[in-house]
């Protein structure tokens, strides 16, 4: 029996048309779909006509799903993850089924078909020089939330993390108090709609950022200190 193949799927991040002609032929050609969410991918598809059956997994999937996904590896099918937004495994439940794959079956080949990513496309657009940066994922919600944002003291390299619109305010006041002079950009719904990429200090946004603002994706970027 043939081994069977995961494909990790890289799928826009609000623009549907940064999709990639590798990974519409990927998401076309697999046997079935694994998805973040079912709802979310599936508008994708139905955008390219593609009807590949998909199987939910997510964050609180079951380890019962997992093994359900190594039983069609190993059975010989080829699977495609593809998660809500960008590269599948940063910051999503990727990460933990590809880690489950490379213990279960290693001989199952794991493909990347890359393409859009929140982190790699405010980097592109924030005028501050990555050759190297560190990445942070989102800050935590209470627990060590303090502490999180006193750490970024300690990077001297332009610094990327996720925040969530619920949270967004309170960050940028955290990093008014702790690093006042830094250049930041916050990046909001990138490739979409209302897209709007913010520039300055922390203080600044915070005085530019509408006071109503309950909706959006965001992406914070630090430069380096100087
Ligand atoms: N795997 C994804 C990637 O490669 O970008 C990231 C998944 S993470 C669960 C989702 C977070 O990415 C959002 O909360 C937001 O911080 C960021 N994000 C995703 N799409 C975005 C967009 N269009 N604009 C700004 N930030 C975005």
């Amino acid at each position: 029996m043939p081994d069977g193949m995961l494909y990790i799927v890289a799928t826009p991040i609000g623009n549907l048309s940064d999709i990639s002609q590798r990974s519409l032929e990927t998401l076309k050609s697999a046997d079935c779909i694994l998805c973040e969410d079912t709802r979310v991918t599936r508008k994708l598809l139905a955008r390219f006509d593609i009807e590949t059956e998909t199987l939910s997994f997510h964050q609180h999937s079951s380890l019962n799903k997992i093994e359900q996904i190594i039983e069609m590896l190993s059975s010989g099918k080829s699977l495609a993850l593809a998660t809500d937004a960008g590269t599948p495994g940063i910051s999503d439940p990727g990460g933990k089924l590809v880690e489950a794959v490379v213990r279960e079956l290693p001989y199952v080949n794991i493909v990347p078909i890359p393409g859009p990513s929140a982190i790699m496309s405010a980097l592109s657009i924030s005028g501050f020089w990555a050759d190297s940066f560190v990445f942070l994922g989102f800050p935590p919600h209470k627990k060590g939330r303090e502490t999180w944002f006193k750490n970024l003291q300690n990077h001297e390299s332009v610094i990327v993390f996720y925040e969530s619109v619920h949270r967004v305010k309170n960050c940028l006041e955290r990093v008014s108090d702790l690093c006042p002079d830094r250049p930041m950009i916050l990046a909001r719904e990138l490739t979409k709609k209302f897209e709007t990429i913010y520039r300055g200090t922390a203080s600044g946004i915070l005085n530019e950022l509408p006071l109503d603002e309950t909706k959006g994706e965001f992406v914070v970027v630090l430069d380096r200190t100087r």
